[in-house]
């Protein structure tokens, strides 16, 4: 089912090329909670999946659909359904997957939202999370129990930055069943082929890279189509899938899940979305190149006591990050500069570069992870995610690498 057009072509031309109606070439945006049926005996065979139609806006809708069809596209998958924010997208995904007494077995090295998810909600309901090093693929196949439903791995570990192994560790998800859901929220399916390295559903948060200006908040899962759901351990997806065939799992997710949870995209934010990507190849480009420029330039700096990066050759997993994201490693990396309070300072200083809770934005932006992000998580959880008290994580914008050089550098000289 590989499409023909290369990624670029994709990302602007597939799920919509031109209005029908009115010769609209930008996506329509069908801002409307409902729609109508001029009899009741179609609105009945809609409802009933007896001839695909657009109900109600938390289940499907015209301008969401778009965004769900192009991302489908860029991943080669078999479908995608959108959801209000990356979070939103990951419970879809644990609650379609999970029930009381089953097992996960996750990188320990998480997005600080994550692990407050496993956290607060799934381990309260009794699921059972197993957390693992993701830079070691023995320890996933060790973990595993005949209760285990998922792999979560995230491609880049937010903050972390280690590269887990995927062609070892789709080895073991296969050998053994179990669906491997990656989160390539940092690495966009540009720097990253989920299918061609073996996961079986991948998690973007849409509004990182793929929103690309900071704007929106969204999220989104993609089925990609290499996974067996009618003989899945987890005994809602086999049920599913008897009524729903290959589309098993998807039809979980948005007619239980989503349906039931209401936590859809809205149209206008898919429609934000959608623009975003027409330009996600070249930005990514461009973040990875100045990452790099960025990266180099601190790693030989006096004041800067360790620079993070997977582009870096000292970076432990630099091989494994160069072959599985095409020689490229991203926009975010991390310093480490003695103390909080020289990281709070250096933060003052910046001129350019804003402070804040955010990443994948046009802007380059800084945080201190250990008093923000992972503030609620106790020492051990917070050295686990590769948080330190001196930490910041830098994600790297598209503007001038000039400027962000001087700006890093001016404020450094006075910490
Ligand atoms: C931001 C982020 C999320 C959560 O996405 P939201 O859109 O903020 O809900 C999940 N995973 C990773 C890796 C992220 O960076």
């Amino acid at each position: 089912m590989s499409n023909p057009w290369d990624f670029e072509t994709r990302s602007i031309h597939s799920g919509f090329d031109q209005d029908e109606k009115n010769g609209a070439t930008a996506v329509p945006i069908y801002e409307t909670a409902s729609f109508a049926y001029n009899t009741a005996e179609e609105l009945a065979d809609a409802f009933q999946n007896r001839k695909f139609g657009y109900l109600y806006s938390r289940i499907t809708n015209p301008t969401v659909s778009v965004l769900e069809q192009r991302i489908t596209a860029l991943e080669n998958g078999r479908g995608a359904i959108a959801t209000a924010s990356g979070m939103a997208a990951i419970a879809t995904v644990l609650y379609a997957l999970v029930k009381p007494g089953d097992e996960i077995v996750s990188s320990r090295s998480l997005f600080g939202g994550t692990l407050q998810l496993f956290k607060e909600i799934f381990i309260s309901f009794g699921v059972n999370v197993i957390y693992v090093d993701p830079t070691d693929s023995n320890a996933f196949e060790n973990a595993v129990t005949s209760r285990t439903r998922l792999f979560f791995v995230e491609t880049i570990g937010n903050p972390k930055l280690d590269a887990a192994n995927f062609t070892e560790i789709a080895v073991i998800a296969q050998r053994n069943n179990i669906p491997l859901v990656v989160d390539s929220s940092l690495t966009t399916p540009y720097l990253f082929e989920a299918k061609g390295y073996g996961a079986n559903v991948v998690i973007h948060s849409t509004s990182k890279y793929i929103s690309g200006s900071g704007h929106t908040i969204g999220g989104v899962l993609v089925d990609l189509g290499n996974y067996d759901w009618f003989n899945a351990r987890s005994e809602s997806i086999r049920e599913s899938a008897q009524k729903a065939g290959d589309f098993g799992f998807l039809a979980r997710c948005r007619r239980q899940v989503l349906q039931n949870t209401g936590g859809c995209l809205s149209p206008f934010n898919a429609y934000l979305q959608c623009l975003g990507l027409e330009t996600l190849a070249l930005r990514m480009e461009k973040h990875c190149s100045n990452a790099l420029a960025l990266a180099r330039f601190l790693a030989e700096h006096p004041r800067v006591q360790s620079v993070c990066y997977p582009g870096l050759e000292t970076h432990a997993n630099f091989e494994v990050a160069k072959n599985q994201f095409g020689a490229k490693f991203g926009g975010l990396l991390t310093i480490r500069l003695g103390s909080l309070e020289r990281c709070f300072e250096w933060i003052r200083r910046l001129k350019i570069a804003k402070n804040l809770a955010n990443l994948g934005d046009a802007k380059t932006v800084v945080i201190h992870p250990a008093s923000t992000i992972y503030c609620t998580c106790s020492e051990e959880e917070q050295i686990a995610a590769g948080v330190y008290p001196d930490l910041i994580r830098v994600s790297v914008g598209i503007e001038s690498i000039h400027d962000i050089i001087d700006d890093f550098d001016q404020a450094l000289a006075e910490v």
